[in-house]
């Protein structure tokens, strides 16, 4: 089936347009500047892309830009928006409501919509985006995939936080976790990669911008680093991941900070950025350190020592592990980092294998082969598993 998939921020949309069975790619792009001007960027495999400003004073705006494109006789790549069997929309907090993707309906809005105050920046910009299409396809079916939904098999005890019971019973404070869509595709992936669908227990690490681990027996997540929400964890790009909270008391009291300055601190200025100063992108960092820099070579070193350790934890958790999988942008591409991380496993069977290591974004098994766990390299492919979601409940 051809999808439409949607994935909408506050003044930006993202959009694919896919074949759900094999996966090809006809056409993707980015809406930005939603709000302000608008500008669309489309591109599609084999011609050159297309940029061009068009008035986006909402959503609306964007998702009709983006059909026009699409149908354009030229730019396009088909005759009318019926060749678009259904519409995939990527949405960030289920809450405890959503355990699996679904069919988009009133009853499904409002339950989004009830999960604004756990995801305040993008659920409500989910909504517009699905609001949007609504509108202009109509008899269009739209299914929603959910960032949290794959973590919500955690058993209480990886979910609970140690605080007043009261407030998971009338707040719904759990830990939920995200990035689900992708630990979802790989340790899939990498079940078929071991070929023992019976009995498997693997680690997902998703190392990007953002960044979190899950841990995986039998296909079904056991635990995750993130949290209520995608602060929680390990450093990341610019989020600082699990810090005592004592340092927000004793910052906010030192500088006079309001919460919403002290969690911006937290969230755009810390992790590796934070320690480094020099930026939240991996590739500067490894320039930097090996220029000599020692701040940046802190802030990897940190970032590398923290995933180790979560590793352990989740080895432990689940008894031994099968397979570590390493994904997104800097699991996928960095060789040095892959190897700083698995540096001081060999305790547990963890033996990389340095030559196969030197590769970039293709799905390989880098491990020795007296390896006990088996390391993989898997790209992620949210898209495409927001594709064949969305095809399977439209069938
Ligand atoms: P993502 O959020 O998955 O798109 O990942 C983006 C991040 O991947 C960037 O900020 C970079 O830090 C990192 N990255 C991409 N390519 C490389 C590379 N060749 N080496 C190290 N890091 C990389």
């Amino acid at each position: 089936m051809k999808i439409l998939i949607i994935n909408a921020g506050s003044s930006s949309l993202k959009y694919q347009f896919m074949e759900s069975d094999g996966g090809e790619v006809f056409a993707r792009g980015l809406c930005e500047r939603i709000g302000i001007d608008g500008r669309l960027t489309h591109k599609v495999p084999g011609r050159e892309d297309v940029k061009q400003d068009i008035p986006m004073p909402t959503h609306g705006e964007a998702i009709q830009a983006v059909l026009d494109i699409m149908v354009d006789p030229e730019k396009g790549v088909i005759r009318s928006t019926d060749e678009i069997a259904a519409v995939g929309h990527r949405v960030l907090h289920g809450g405890m409501a959503f355990t699996e993707s679904c069919i988009i309906d009133e009853k499904c809005i409002e339950a989004i919509r009830k999960c604004i105050p756990l995801g305040p920046l993008h659920n409500p910009a989910n909504l517009m985006g699905i609001e949007a299409c609504q509108k202009i396809m109509p008899t269009t079916p739209q299914v929603a995939v959910f960032d949290t939904a794959f973590h919500m098999t955690m058993p209480p005890r990886a979910y609970i936080y140690a605080i007043p019971y009261e407030y998971y019973e009338k707040d719904d404070v759990r830990r939920y976790g995200f990035h689900g869509t992708s630990h979802r595709y790989v340790s899939a992936r990498a079940i078929d990669m071991l070929g023992n669908p019976e009995h498997s227990r693997v680690i997902c690490c998703h190392l990007g911008n953002g960044s979190s681990l899950s841990a995986v027996v039998d296909g079904k997540c056991v635990d995750t680093t993130m949290g209520l929400g995608p602060l929680a964890g390990f450093p990341m790009g610019t989020r600082s991941g699990d810090v005592d909270a004592t340092i927000l008391e004793y910052l906010m009291g030192r500088y006079g900070y309001d919460i919403k300055e002290m969690l911006n601190i937290l969230n755009k200025k810390s992790g590796v950025l934070g320690i480094s100063g020099v930026s939240s992108d991996f590739r500067d960092l490894d320039e930097a350190a090996a220029n000599g820099n020692e701040r940046a070579q802190l802030a990897l070193d940190k970032f590398a020592y923290e995933v180790r350790k979560f590793i352990g934890a989740y080895a432990s958790a689940m008894g031994g592990v099968d397979a570590i999988v390493f994904t997104a942008g800097v699991g996928e591409n960095s060789t040095d980092m892959r190897e700083h991380i698995c540096q001081g496993l060999e305790y547990m069977g963890v033996k990389m294998d340095a030559e196969k290591n030197r590769v970039r974004g293709r799905e390989v098994d880098v491990s020795a082969p007296d390896s006990r766990v088996r390391i993989f390299i898997i790209p992620t492919n949210e898209e495409l598993m927001i594709a064949m979601d969305t095809a399977a409940l439209c069938r």
